[in-house]
């Protein structure tokens, strides 16, 4: 058996999308990332710096002017930009996030509309499903949309949402028939700009603290039915299948944030000396290195699998999706907590980059489904027989 295509590795065009954003990072993310934390301040540097480089929403298809990466190339920016600065990770994440209900199911009109500003970097992208009574039971909303003549009117409130008021648009989950439940829920894109669209103060947050986070409050908003997403009734099976490929986006920015973790503490092991040597030397902490190394590893290759899932629309993508999100934050969560250990006193103060990376990383356990969700998430499908294409 022989192929012209690496086995099992990132191909030149995936290593090449990698050090280019590396090179974006370096300079223009990462000097400001403890600025951003320390002020709970906007990552304007970083976006500015990611939509010249054409990273701020790199998933928009060529056709509708964007970068067009693919699922892979996707992941790989989100993880890099996570291994300088988690917040700004946010800026090309959660436009996938609030974009790919559109990209799914919306018309041709919508995806030239709203695809095509993203790509230029006329407004970023937000997505409202959580409500404040209604969080991992998201089919459980109370936001309704009634149809009024060729306007939809939507009252309600939006509870949690990435970068509310940075956002020009937001796509909005609301109820169009109580009866139905999670099928009497529908997709609409509402503009920032449209009459009644409010927000609430940011949240007081332990980490993602460049990143926005607000109430959006609905108030008789009044919005042209052409701005429905897909077919009435079918917003809740849009917003489902949107997490499962972004699950594998949170993944990433997982990952990156394990992987700058990791970074640091392997630097600081090697110049902090203690009993006359470094204390790289002693095996006690080589082994907490190592298993660092190990679990970010599993979890990239996890993500990457992941992540061709998601760009095939392969069958078992639900339960990769969930994996991975699961799995990598988790490890993150793990290899950020390690990282402080390694660097002892210091490790615990802001003076170092490693214990913000550990109130980042909680975050990735918690967003787009708790891993409580996602182990639901993948028992029903191993349950219900769904195996392993690979
Ligand atoms: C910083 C931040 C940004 C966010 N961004 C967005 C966004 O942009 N858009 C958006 O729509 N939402 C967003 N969210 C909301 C997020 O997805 C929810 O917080 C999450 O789904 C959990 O919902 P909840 O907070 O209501 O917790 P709850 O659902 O109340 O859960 C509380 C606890 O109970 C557990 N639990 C609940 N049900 C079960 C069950 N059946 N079995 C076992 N355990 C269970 C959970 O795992 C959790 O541990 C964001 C949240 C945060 C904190």
């Amino acid at each position: 058996m022989s192929s012209d295509s690496p086995l099992f590795a990132l191909s030149e065009e995936h290593q090449a999308v990698r050090e280019a954003v590396r090179a974006v990072c370096d300079a223009k993310v990462a000097p400001y990332a403890a600025d951003v934390d320390e002020h709970a301040r906007y990552p304007h540097e970083a976006a500015a710096a990611l939509l010249a480089a054409d990273f701020h929403a790199p998933h928009v298809p060529e056709q509708y002017g964007g970068a067009g990466a693919d699922a892979l190339a996707t992941v790989i920016v989100i993880e890099e930009v996570a291994r300088a600065c988690a917040s700004s990770s946010l800026i090309p994440a959660v436009n996938k996030l609030g974009s790919l209900p559109i990209q799914i199911a919306g018309s041709e009109e919508l995806k030239q509309k709203y695809l095509g500003a993203l790509a230029r970097g006329e407004g970023g992208f937000s997505y409202c499903l959580s409500e404040p009574d209604a969080g991992s039971d998201a089919a459980g909303m109370k936001t309704r949309a009634v149809r009024d003549g060729d306007t939809w009117v939507l009252n309600g409130v939006k509870r949690w949402i990435t970068n509310a008021g940075e956002s020009e648009y937001y796509t909005v989950m609301a109820v169009t028939d109580p009866e139905k439940r999670s099928r009497g829920i529908s997709a609409f894109v509402v503009e920032k700009s449209d009459a009644g669209v409010t927000f609430g103060a940011p949240e007081k947050k332990l980490g993602i603290k460049g990143s926005p986070t607000r109430e959006v409050y609905l108030d008789n908003v009044r919005i042209p039915a052409d701005r429905m997403i897909g077919a009435e009734g079918t917003g809740f099976e849009t917003a489902m299948r949107t997490l499962d490929h972004t699950r594998v986006t949170i993944a990433a920015q997982a990952v990156g944030i394990a992987q700058g973790a990791l970074d640091y503490a392997l630097g600081y092991a090697q110049e902090r000396k203690q009993f006359g040597k470094p204390i790289s030397d002693f095996q006690g902490l080589q082994f907490l290195l190592a298993d660092m190394g190990m679990k970010v590893e599993a979890a990239r290759q996890l993500t990457y699998a992941a992540a061709g899932k998601s760009e095939r629309g392969d069958r078992d993508l639900t339960f990769f999706g969930a994996a991975a999100k699961c799995f990598a934050s988790d490890a993150a969560m793990e290899v950020t907590t390690d990282a402080v250990q390694v660097l002892g006193g210091y490790g615990y103060t802001r003076d170092y980059p490693v214990e913000r990376m550990m109130r980042d990383a909680k975050i990735t356990q918690i967003y787009e489904g708790t891993n409580q969700v996602q182990r639901i998430v993948m028992a029903r499908q191993l349950l219900a027989g769904v195996q392993s294409q690979l």
